[in-house]
Order: structure tokens, then C-alpha cells, then sequence
């Protein structure tokens, strides 16, 4: 949880900013502000950092995949290729969008596998929607080709991924739009908030009018601005943007942090041939956010498991295992498998394009079930470090003893 690590007198100076002239709103009352237009500098900084041509910033990463949606015309009855692990965010994006999640395989990159893209495709097929887990990113090279081929948008779930990136172009920037988030869980925080980037103005026009009730932003007479098109209220507040402006500020720090420390424990848990890496297409741009390795099967990786967590590994971060997670992986959806929803969603009306309670994933389930995540931290000190790689190895060492694997 980085940026959560690095709460500080930066943000406190930047919402102090805001608090003083009390404009908490992001646009107009321009000689109130003293100046300060926290949102939109914000949205400068996400463009800079990622190289975009436009950022711009919503309440959460959930309405920035459902403005983008919007933007990009997806909607009541398309088909949109999701990965089946992914934060339930992404499904909920494309339902409530009017589209219709169809399930495709991942592979050893923990992301939508050119395979599983090409498989899922079907003539109502209208976009994908690639996530880039765990702060690195999917064969994304691959996936451009087939949605050009395919004539499919792209739109890219960004939320885990700020600052991966493949052959030096940011996560974000291959498809139509990218999509982060900034909860309090992410790479930076905001509290809440998210922000879509895009190179196409068209795209962010229509982002930018559709996560404020449709309005031009022309003017500076809120109340006789036209209205375009019709939208939600999907705005980011001054305080939320003023805590992200100044988090992502330190992110070149907090990229540089997780990179050393993920390199440490990977070369811990180098040391046991029955450990075996995530795939990241491109090494030198993993945000090394989650320290993330497979076992052989799931019985050695729930004795690994129990293992790290008697050794203590708890105390020093945290240990994921997404095939019991209930949020990560379509295995525990109940809810999104069962469609339950108080929404008259299109699913409910046409009918699902897929068996979503019998999905044929066998690789993805197989990959899930051996995969364990360590959560890698910006501040531990060097001597945590130190006995957080030493807890690992002695847990390995336990766990493996006990299975007799290795
Ligand atoms: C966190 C997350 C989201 C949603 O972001 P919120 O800001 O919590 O709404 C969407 N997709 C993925 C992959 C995420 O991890």
C-alpha cells in the first residue's frame, strides 16, 4: 500500500490549499481560488507521468472504466472480453455500461492472454478490456494486434498499474483510453478517486462531459453551459485531487522503493527450484507492487501459505491468496456469476453470452490456485527487509520439508 505509507506534510500543505479559500469545487469560481486548481494540475501530472495527451480525473477507478465505456460508445449489448481475475470493479464497469462481460483466459502474465482474447471473440464482440494486475502488465503488444485485426476497442483497467509500462510507453496508452484509480489501496492515493487517460481528443471530450452531468466546461457560467451529451456525476473533489497531487509527486521515489525491495525477495525465493515467477513481458517496466510466484499445485502452496504466516511474514506485509480472496477472482462471485442485482441489466433482459456459474477457464483456475502474492512495501527499513527475506526462506524451508517437495 505505498502511497497510504507516505502520508505527509506534502499532502496536508496541498488540502490545506483548498481548506483555505473553501472551494472544494473543480471548476469555476475562478476568483475565489486563490489560484488553486488542484484537480486540473493533477490531471497534468497524470498526463506527464504517462505520457498521455489528456488525463482527467473522476471520483474512483470504477467511474473511470464506466466513463470510458461511455466515451468510447460501449454499451447495451455489447460483448467486452474481461479477464475472470481482476478487482470485481472492472465486471461492474461493464454492466453497468449495458455491455456483456464474457470471460477470457489469462495466462502466466496474470493478465488476458492473447489465446483466451482470440477464443472469446464473437460477432457482437465490441471491445476489451485488458487489466494490468498486480502492477505489471499483459502481452499487450499481442493483444493491440488482435484488436485491430478484430476492428475491437481497447480500453486498459490501469487501477493496479501506475507506472508499468512496456518497452518504455505506459501502461494506459496502447488502447483507446486507460483507466486508474487512486482508493486507498493503490500505488498513490487519493482517498477516492481515478482518472481515464486518452491521445484522442474526441475521447476525452466526451470523458470529461460525460462525468459531469454532460456539461461543456466552456465558459465560465456553470448554469449556461451547454450540454452535449447526456452523463453522471462522476466528479473528483479539490481535496481528493489536491491528496493526489501531491502523492504522485513521490512516485518515481515509490517505483524505485518497490523495485530494490521486490528484487530482494526474489532473489529469496529464487533459491527453491519449486518457486517459479510471474510472467512480465517487459522486466525493466514492472511497478513491482506485489512480489507475486506460483508453486506446483494448490495443496504445496497452502502448506507454503501457513507456512509464511507462522513464520511471521504477516507481521511485515501482506500475504495474498487470490484463489480464496473474494473480491479478485470470478471463483468466489457468487454475486456477478449469480446476477444478482437490484439493476434490470442487459444480462438480465437478453440472457448471459456465457454460462457464467460453468466457465470453461481451466488454465486461469490452474494459475490462480498456485499463486500466492506478497504485498511489497515503500518504507520498510533495510533491516526489515532483511528479516522479512529470512522469515521467507525459513517458511520455505518448513513448508517444503513437510511436503517433501524440492
Ligand atoms: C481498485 C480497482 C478498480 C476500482 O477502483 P476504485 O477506485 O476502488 O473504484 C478497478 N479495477 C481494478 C483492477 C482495481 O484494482
Amino acid at each position: 500500500m505505498p502511497g497510504t505509507e507516505l502520508f505527509g506534510a506534502e499532502e496536508r500543505k496541498e488540502i490545506n490549499d483548498v481548506l483555505e479559500t473553501g472551494i472544494l469545487f473543480r471548476y469555476n469560481h475562478d476568483n475565489l481560488r486563490n489560484g488553486h486548481w488542484k484537480a486540473k494540475e493533477f490531471e497534468a501530472e497524470i498526463a506527464k507521468f504517462t505520457g498521455a495527451k489528456y488525463a482527467h480525473c473522476v471520483s474512483s477507478g470504477s467511474t473511470a472504466v464506466a466513463t470510458a465505456m461511455a466515451a468510447c460508445g460501449i454499451g447495451a449489448g455489447d460483448e467486452v472480453i474481461v479477464p475472470p481475475f481482476t478487482y470485481v470493479a472492472t465486471i461492474e464497469g461493464a454492466l453497468l455500461g449495458g455491455a456483456l462481460p464474457v470471460f477470457a483466459e489469462i495466462d502466466e502474465t496474470l493478465c488476458l492472454s492473447p489465446e483466451g482474447i482470440r477464443k472469446a471473440i464473437t460477432p457482437k464482440t465490441k471491445a476489451v478490456i485488458v487489466v494490468h494486475m498486480c502492477g505489471s502488465m499483459a502481452k499487450i503488444e499481442e493483444i493491440v494486434q488482435i484488436c485491430k485485426e478484430h476492428n475491437l476497442l481497447l480500453i486498459e483497467d490501469t487501477a493496479q498499474a501506475l507506472g508499468a509500462s512496456y518497452k518504455g510507453k505506459a501502461a494506459g496508452t496502447f488502447g483507446e483510453m486507460g483507466c486508474f484509480s487512486f482508493d486507498f489501496f493503490k500505488i498513490i492515493t487519493c482517498g477516492e478517486g481515478g482518472a481515464v487517460i486518452t491521445n484522442d481528443e474526441n475521447l476525452y471530450h466526451l470523458a470529461e462531459q460525460f462525468s459531469d452531468h454532460g456539461h461543456d466546461h466552456i465558459g465560465d457560467n456553470r448554469g449556461m453551459e451547454k450540454h452535449p451529451i447526456v452523463g453522471f456525476n462522476y466528479r473528483i473533489g479539490e481535496i481528493n485531487a489536491a491528496i493526489g497531487l501531491a502523492q504522485i509527486r513521490k512516485i518515481n521515489y515509490i517505483l524505485s522503493q518497490q523495485r530494490k525491495h521486490k528484487k530482494a525477495l526474489q532473489e529469496t525465493l529464487a533459491k527453491f527450484d519449486v518457486v517459479s515467477f510471474r510472467h512480465i513481458p517487459d522486466p525493466q517496466g514492472d511497478a513491482a507492487t506485489f512480489m507475486d510466484f506460483f508453486l506446483p499445485d494448490e495443496a504445496t502452496t497452502r502448506k507454503v501459505l501457513q507456512a509464511l504466516r507462522e513464520e511471521g511474514v504477516g507481521e511485515l506485509t501482506g500475504i495474498q491468496y487470490w484463489w480464496d480472496n473474494q473480491y479478485h477472482y470470478i471463483r468466489n462471485w457468487e454475486h456477478v456469476r449469480g446476477l444478482k442485482t437490484p439493476m434490470k441489466t442487459v444480462a438480465h433482459l437478453l440472457g448471459t453470452p456465457q454460462d457464467y456459474e460453468n466457465l470453461d477457464i481451466p488454465k486461469s483456475n490452474d494459475l490462480i490456485s498456485r499463486l500466492i502474492s506478497l504485498v511489497v512495501k515503500v518504507a520498510w527499513t533495510e533491516e526489515q527487509l532483511q528479516t522479512l527475506c529470512s522469515r521467507i526462506e525459513k517458511a520455505m524451508q518448513k513448508a517444503l520439508a513437510q511436503s517433501k517437495v524440492g
